[in-house]
């Protein structure tokens, strides 16, 4: 870590958005010979009262305030453009390097319940065949800062504090672009600063990982936080899953059912996996699919979400009539599971699962429109 001893030239400051509270702790003990509880203290005004700069951390004395300026920042990733769709889902689309960018997606439903949708890295390396995100490929793995960094603008972007009586964001669901568990470690400092009381304080049901099926770090993940877990199935049998989610050829079905069933042991309460299921038309939407899967997960304590594919340019799919999507729903519900159909949201600005990609593949081309977007829309953003 770098050193804040006034003697030693600082090259990097020490990014304290992205840190847990005993990362902080180590911070304050070892690195500036300050008392413990500055990190508890420090990480409200960061994760509360979505403070950035020390100089209005009016709690900590001027020569703190001087040591931490000498040697940290508080740096969010910078906005390029924020948007928001006719049914009031907000996108946020961030910069991280470069030419590089991420979103981060805002879903209201109803009056009391606002899900941020995070992205956990730039491009995926897994390219599952009806994900627009695959198909940019891999680019890099977001720090902790820039994943946890999504949940501080779009707390930002609603100008109020965050604490037990009023949560600008009530869930978290990692079901952005990007594998979070193939970011493991980023990701889950991230989920611990979303669960800490002094971060977000959010409860471990409302923060929900969803994973395309890494079996050793689901067992990882157990081990570390018990969030709720999502698994990206989209098929009743290998054969079909091999074709959908490449990573199937790994770890295929049972033994990612299994490694659920191992998941939700760990968890002290009772819990269910939410099982993802993309319905694409004359692929995996048939009567004969729904029979399979729902003799599949007899074995699993488990809701599905069936969500119908959404389109993006260079696809072949379709997503399936609205009949066609109610029949797969109506047997998994005579077979007694829960199975609601995903509404489909903030279509209008590119924001649905899998569209996260943006119109534009070309990043040079896209940075240009995002820069011009945002003169126009940044500024007629309603204030809430
Ligand atoms: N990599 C993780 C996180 C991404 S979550 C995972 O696979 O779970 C995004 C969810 O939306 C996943 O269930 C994904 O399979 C689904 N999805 C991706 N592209 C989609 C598309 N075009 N239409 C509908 N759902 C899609």
């Amino acid at each position: 870590m770098t050193s804040c001893n006034a003697a030693t030239p600082v090259t990097e400051k020490v990014n304290l958005l992205g840190k847990t509270l005993p990362q902080l702790e180590a911070f304050f003990v070892e690195e500036l010979g300050e008392k413990k509880f500055r990190a508890a203290q420090i990480m409200k005004w960061i994760h509360h009262h979505g403070v950035n700069s020390f100089e209005q951390m009016t709690d900590l004395s001027k020569s703190l305030r001087e040591k931490l300026l000498a040697c940290a920042e508080v740096r969010p990733p910078k906005v390029e453009l924020e948007e928001i769709s006719t049914d009031g889902t907000r996108k946020w689309v961030l910069e991280v390097g470069t030419g590089s960018h991420v979103e981060a997606v805002l879903i209201p439903v109803g009056n009391n319940r606002r899900t941020l949708c995070v992205s956990s890295q730039v491009g995926c390396s897994l390219d599952c065949s009806f994900c627009s995100t695959g198909k940019q490929g891999f680019q890099r793995n977001l720090t902790p800062a820039e994943i946890i960094g999504q949940l501080w603008v779009a707390q930002q972007s609603f100008g109020s504090r965050n604490d037990s009586k009023n949560r600008p964001i009530t869930n978290v669901v990692m079901m952005g672009m990007g594998e979070p568990l193939m970011n493991f470690r980023p990701a889950v400092d991230a989920m611990k600063i979303m669960l800490d009381d002094n971060g977000y304080g959010l409860s471990k049901r409302r923060v929900t990982l969803s994973t395309a099926g890494l079996v050793p770090q689901i067992d990882l993940l157990g081990d570390e936080v018990d969030v709720s877990l999502a698994i990206s199935l989209h098929a009743p049998n290998d054969e079909l899953r091999n074709q959908l989610v490449p990573l199937n050829r790994k770890y295929p079905i049972q033994e990612l059912l299994d490694a659920c069933k191992r998941y939700l042991s760990k968890c002290g309460d009772s819990r269910d996996i939410t099982v993802e299921y993309t319905l694409i038309a004359g692929v995996n939407d048939q009567l004969e699919h729904a029979k399979q899967l729902a003799a599949l997960l007899k074995q699993l304590p488990c809701k599905i979400n069936l969500i119908p594919f959404n389109p993006f340019p260079g696809s072949d799919y379709q997503r399936p009539s609205r009949n066609q999507q109610v029949r797969f729903q109506n047997y998994l519900h005579e077979q007694g599971y829960s199975a609601p159909i995903r509404m489909t949201r903030g279509d209008d600005i590119d924001a649905a699962c899998g569209q996260l990609v943006g119109r534009v593949q070309d990043k040079t081309r896209r940075s240009a429109r995002y820069a011009e977007q945002a003169l126009i829309q940044v500024h007629q953003v309603e204030p809430n």
